[in-house]
């Protein structure tokens, strides 16, 4: 029989892993771990060993794992057709149905869908389509995209500049010429520097940076403005107060194409739909991925708005068809995936409980970490959360780096077979669950969290 550790030993010898230290991994100095099935809000893996996925996946898996429904779809699609590309007008009638689906979601303004298979992937797309719009406008200069430190945008070329993480810019010579980072919406951080400033003045702190870059580079140069409506990977920030009001002023002011990045919120995290309608965002183009199949199958989509899609018809009827396109753009089985997810999501009101459980989450986390004595903030919205841990949480003081707090919680959790993720800048644990955990699962996620956190503690004390 194949034990574990004979597939993680082969595993070493051939597979490049994504965000690991791959010389430790090749060399088996860094641990490994075969998953080899799920069900609701838990994992299995080679040794039969449970653990909660505190994290859904990365925060994809919204209706859980297991469900024979979404399989049974794809399956279905596959004995009837599998691909056919949709270049040329070509189309199947999952994506047909999956188009009408997320248009009605995403409510008035939305006019189209386009289809890729990952979030990096729809941003670079965006990126095509914002340079496509001023070309046609007759504006070539129009180019530069701002986009926000801590924002987490993909780990593409052009994507992974809009990325405001470190980790994902140095050693690539990242960023690329034409994008741009303004301030985080990070309260919590700036609060600490200058004491003081209300959640409201800080967004209006951040609009005003905003306001003033665009104004540094030449209104004539910049064409978008991208965000998550809650940061994610950045940290699992909400917006402050006000935040979203405050920029899209600025945005409106100086012409510029707002995209809103719903690969995380979008399709119930937050409560909402979209992230864009619990925080009143009127986006030009937004990114979908993730919760669009729950990762049953690879699909993402940008939905184009009313005023963008207008120009892209102009611009075809002047050069031709438009020179973009993926082989697997609108991949029926992705569709069909996509569109037993929603049903499910809709069916099951998963986006309600999203909201209901994600707030008995939020309070939860609260009740068991606001008075922490290295807990910093606990925050979250919806179906997601996250500790941020300190040294000195009444002056926020950040732990040394060189103790890797964060990394040090989310494997003490692993001992407690819960997963909860080590956010990549700072000491941060993050949590979201799967749309469908029930209150119950809730307390059993907050408790093996403050076994691990007290567990650090100690260490740390
Ligand atoms: N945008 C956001 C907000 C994300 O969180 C992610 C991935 O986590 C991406 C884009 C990139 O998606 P992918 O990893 O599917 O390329």
């Amino acid at each position: 029989m194949t034990t574990h550790k004979d597939l993680i030993d082969r595993d070493r010898k051939v597979t490049f892993h994504a965000s690991t230290h791959l010389r430790d991994f090749a060399h088996g100095d860094a641990p490994g771990r075969v998953i080899t099935g799920g069900k609701g809000i838990k994992i299995v893996d080679k040794d039969g060993r449970e653990f909660i996925d505190g994290f859904a996946g990365l925060y994809c898996v919204n209706i859980g794992y297991g469900r024979s429904e979404v399989a049974e779809a794809i399956y279905q699609q596959a004995l009837e057709m599998s691909y056919y590309h949709t270049y040329v007008g070509h189309s199947n009638e999952p994506q047909i149905a999956l188009s009408e689906k997320i248009l009605e979601l995403a409510g008035p303004g939305m006019s189209k869908v386009y289809y890729g298979m990952s979030g990096s992937d729809a941003n670079e797309t965006q990126l095509k389509i914002v340079r496509y719009y001023n070309n046609v406008l007759g504006r070539p200069q129009k180019k530069k995209v701002i986009s926000r430190m801590r924002g987490y945008h993909g780990s593409g070329i052009a994507s992974g500049s809009l990325t405001g993480l470190k980790a994902f810019h140095d050693h690539f010579d990242l960023p690329i010429e034409t994008i741009r980072h303004t301030e985080a919406p990070y309260y919590y951080h700036r609060a600490a520097e200058q004491e003081g400033m209300t959640e409201r003045e800080f967004s209006k702190h951040c609009a005003a940076k905003l306001e003033e870059m665009i104004l540094s580079e030449g209104p004539d140069t910049v064409a978008a403005f991208i965000g998550e409506p809650v940061l994610g990977t950045g940290g699992i920030v909400p917006p402050p107060e006000g935040y979203w009001d405050e920029i899209q002023a600025v945005l409106a002011k100086y012409d510029v194409l707002l995209i809103a990045d719903e690969v995380v919120c979008g399709f119930g995290r937050t409560g909402s739909d979209f992230g864009s309608h619990h925080y009143g965002i009127k986006p030009d183009l937004i990114t979908i991925a993730k919760g669009l199949t729950s990762a049953y199958q690879p699909l993402s989509g940008v939905i184009v708005g009313d005023r963008v899609w207008e120009v892209l018809e102009q611009g075809t009827g002047e050069y031709g068809p438009i020179g973009h396109g993926w082989t697997y753009s609108g991949h029926a089985l992705g569709c069909a995936a996509g569109l037993a997810n929603l049903a499910i999501i809709e069916r099951e009101g998963l986006t309600a409980n999203a909201a209901e459980t994600g707030a008995y989450l939020q309070e939860r986390m609260k009740a068991a970490f606001a008075d922490h004595p290295v807990v910093g903030q606990v925050r979250g919205v919806g179906m997601m959360a996250a500790l941020e841990f300190s040294a000195d949480p009444a002056v926020r003081r950040h732990f040394d780096p060189s103790l890797k707090v964060g990394p040090r919680m989310s494997a003490a959790a692993l001992e407690e077979d819960l997963i909860a993720r080590a956010m990549p800048q700072g000491d941060i644990l993050g949590f979201a669950p799967p749309l469908t955990t029930t209150r119950e699962e809730v307390d059993e996620i907050v408790a093996r969290t403050e076994r691990a956190v007290n567990k650090v503690t100690d260490a740390l004390t």
